[in-house]
Parts: structure tokens; C-alpha cells; sequence
């Protein structure tokens, strides 16, 4: 579905990523592990078109996304769920939905609402609230039910349990598996190592802008150098 081939990205000097090369295939939950500042979200930015590469490939499903736009790689079947979840505050709940919808025809944009108010039964109890007054955990399921809204094949998802309570946290991973269950295939970058590693399939780790180990997500569990970063008791 999504081939990252020797991806170089710079922000002036700073080189961000410097040959970076992942794979996301159809049907696969995979994550992506690094610590602040490893380079992230700086790989999801580029995947959705928000930045452009200095060199590398993104294909999607072999086609080269590049060098399109944003707005191009939406209608392709990839959205994102920024981190920090960035709802319009001023606008509600039901208007925030109809947003991420923007790429779809009339009819079906209102039959994606429906679904993704079935998915979230606290956005339909408040579609005419504002969003800017929901709790944090309402606005990830806004900012993934609003992503939701375009169908997307590709679902890139960045840091979605970032500042959420436990019990939220485990709410957001079970609508992540229904996810998954719908046939979508999912990126996941999330600082959560332990719950992102027993939800996805595969994953890389990603040290100072370049792929410093990947593996199945039972391999990096097991790797001693995850352990210790990630999953100890002193990991991030
Ligand atoms: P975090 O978990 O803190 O969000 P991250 O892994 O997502 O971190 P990025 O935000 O992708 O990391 O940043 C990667 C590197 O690029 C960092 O060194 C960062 O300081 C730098 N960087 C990010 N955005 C910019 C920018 N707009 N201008 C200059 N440098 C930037």
C-alpha cells in the first residue's frame, strides 16, 4: 500500500530524515517508535503532502505521491489525524465532521457521518456543541472520526494517546482494532510503545531522522534495545 524508499527531508540545514525506508502493507496496523524530535511527524507531514521531500520516493500502491499535494493524496485515500488533534474550536462538532468530508460527494459525505457517528456515540450526543469545549479524549475521536470522513484507505494517525487519561487511552485503541477490523490500513506513531506494539503488526524505530531497527511488533517487544528505550521502567 505504502512504500517509503530512501526518504531525505530538511527544514534549511537540519536534516530531519536522512534515508528513510519503510514499508505499510495492505491491512497492516504498523507503528512507528522514536523518541521527541526523532523525526515523526516530519514522516507523516511528507507521506500526507504537507511537507516535500529533498529526495526519496513516497508511492502509494506504486504511484509516486511525492511531489502532490495535500489535497491530491486525500482524494487518493490518505488522511491524517494530526497530532495534537487541531479541531476547529469555534466550529461544531457535527461541522468539524463535515470538514474531513470536503473531498466527497454531498450523499455520501452524509452517509460517512452517519458511520462515523455510529463509531462514536459521544460525537452524536454532541454534534452541535462547539468542539473547542469537548474533553481531550472527545476531540482525538473528533480529529479521527473527521479523518474518517474522506474514507480513507491509508489512515495516518500521529501521537493519538498524547495527553489523554489512561481509561481514554484505552478507549481510543479499541476504535484503532475496529479500525483495522473495517479493512483500513493504519500508520501509527505513538509514544505509547507498549499498547501501539500489541495493537500493530509491525514496526520501526526510528533514532535522530533514520530507521534504527524494525521487525514485527512480537520481535521489537523482544528486542532488549526497545526494551530498554521504550518499555522499561525508565522508558520514555
Ligand atoms: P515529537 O515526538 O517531539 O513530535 P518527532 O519525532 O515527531 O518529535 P519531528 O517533529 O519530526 O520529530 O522533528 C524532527 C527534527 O526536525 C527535530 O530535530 C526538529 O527540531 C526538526 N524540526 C521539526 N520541525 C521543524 C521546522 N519547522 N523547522 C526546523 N526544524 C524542524
Amino acid at each position: 500500500m505504502l512504500d517509503i524508499d530512501d526518504l531525505d527531508v530538511r527544514y534549511g540545514h537540519i536534516q530531519a530524515l536522512k534515508g528513510v525506508s519503510l514499508t505499510v502493507n495492505e491491512g497492516e496496523i504498523v507503528t512507528l517508535l522514536g523518541a521527541n524530535g526523532a523525526g515523526k511527524t516530519t514522516l507523516m507531514r511528507t507521506i500526507s503532502g504537507l511537507l516535500r521531500p529533498h529526495s526519496g520516493d513516497v508511492r502509494l500502491r506504486g504511484r509516486s505521491i511525492a511531489r502532490m499535494g495535500a489535497d491530491a493524496i486525500v482524494r487518493l485515500g490518505v488522511s491524517q489525524v494530526p497530532e495534537g488533534r487541531r479541531v476547529f474550536p469555534t466550529l461544531t462538532v457535527a461541522e468539524n465532521l463535515a470538514l474531513g468530508g470536503y473531498t466527497r460527494p454531498a450523499s455520501e459525505a452524509q452517509a460517512s457521518m452517519r458511520d462515523v457517528l455510529r463509531m462514536f456515540p459521544r460525537l452524536e450526543e454532541r454534534s452541535a456543541q462547539l468542539a473547542g469545549t469537548l474533553s481531550g479524549g472527545e476531540q482525538q475521536m473528533l480529529a479521527i472520526g473527521r479523518a474518517l470522513m474522506a474514507r480513507p484507505k491509508l489512515l495516518l494517525l500521529d501521537e493519538p494517546s498524547l495527553g489523554l487519561a489512561p481509561i481514554i487511552v484505552r478507549d481510543i485503541f479499541r476504535t484503532l482494532r475496529d479500525i483495522r477490523e473495517q479493512g483500513m490500513t493504519v500508520l501509527l506513531v505513538e509514544q505509547n510503545a507498549r499498547m501501539a506494539l500489541r495493537l500493530a503488526d509491525r514496526g520501526y524505530v526510528l533514532e535522530t531522522g533514520r530507521i534504527a531497527l524494525e521487525g514485527t511488533a512480537q520481535e521489537l517487544m523482544a528486542s532488549p534495545e526497545v526494551h530498554a528505550t521504550y518499555l522499561g521502567k525508565n522508558a520514555a
